[in-house]
């Protein structure tokens, strides 16, 4: 029998996933097995299947389901690739992508929410977590098929499109503070090309290229 939060994320991917034209049987399937709930906090675990953001802890969040599922398609994940998120924050974002990609990586700047969510992901087996300065990247596992940055700069810090594949993809909120824009950054040789797609409002991105 399906229980209350079961019944709760089959709803979140009908009504805000699909709803809103996302219809990957992969990515639908993978937003259907990750237990949102145990991701934020004990006392906002009624909500977790909310349209919208909540609070983590330490003035951050854990982004809106609709917005962590749009990123995602736009890396066009086939079940193989190396990606990086910037921002671990709950470990969300990066349990949604061990189920689309062949090896995660992500890095947190504070230690505090990078110990939370390495304990939450112990389980998913090709997921690397890293504690620092994510605006840098993470070069040691470079170079990525897709990166995904999930806390908002002033400009797209070229040092994260330098870790790119040829034809890889990067996704970034970039603008001011409570208003960017998401940006697609794909890679063709030595040239970038770059899309502007929906307006969003992410937390800022600490360290040398965020704020
Ligand atoms: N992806 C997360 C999830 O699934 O819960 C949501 C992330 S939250 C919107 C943004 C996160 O980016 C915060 O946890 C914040 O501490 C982190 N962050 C900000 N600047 C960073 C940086 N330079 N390097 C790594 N993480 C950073």
């Amino acid at each position: 029998m399906k229980d209350q939060f079961e019944f709760d994320r089959h709803q979140m991917v009908e009504e805000q996933i699909i709803g809103r034209g996302l219809r990957d049987q992969r990515l639908l399937s993978a937003f259907e097995s990750v237990p949102r709930h145990l991701f934020v906090p004990q006392e906002d675990r009624q909500l977790a299947y909310a349209d919208g953001p909540l609070p983590i802890g330490l003035d951050q969040t854990i982004s809106q389901p609709y917005i962590v599922a749009l990123m995602t398609s736009l890396l066009k994940l086939e079940g193989n690739e190396r990606v990086l998120e910037v921002g671990t924050g709950s470990g969300y974002q990066a349990a949604i992508l061990s189920h689309l990609a062949g090896e995660v990586h992500t890095i947190e700047y504070l230690p505090q929410l990078a110990a939370r969510a390495k304990q939450l992901l112990s389980g998913y087996l090709n997921v690397f977590c890293h504690v620092g300065d994510g605006s840098l990247g993470w070069q040691e596992s470079a170079p990525y098929d897709g990166i995904i940055v999930t806390a908002a700069a002033p400009e797209t810090p070229q040092v994260l499109l330098d870790q790119l594949k040829d034809d890889g993809r990067l996704v970034i909120p970039i603008g001011r503070r409570g208003y960017q824009k998401l940006e697609l950054w794909t890679r063709r040789g030595d040239k970038f090309d770059c899309d502007e797609l929906i307006e969003v409002a992410f937390v800022p991105l600490r360290g040398e290229y965020g704020w």
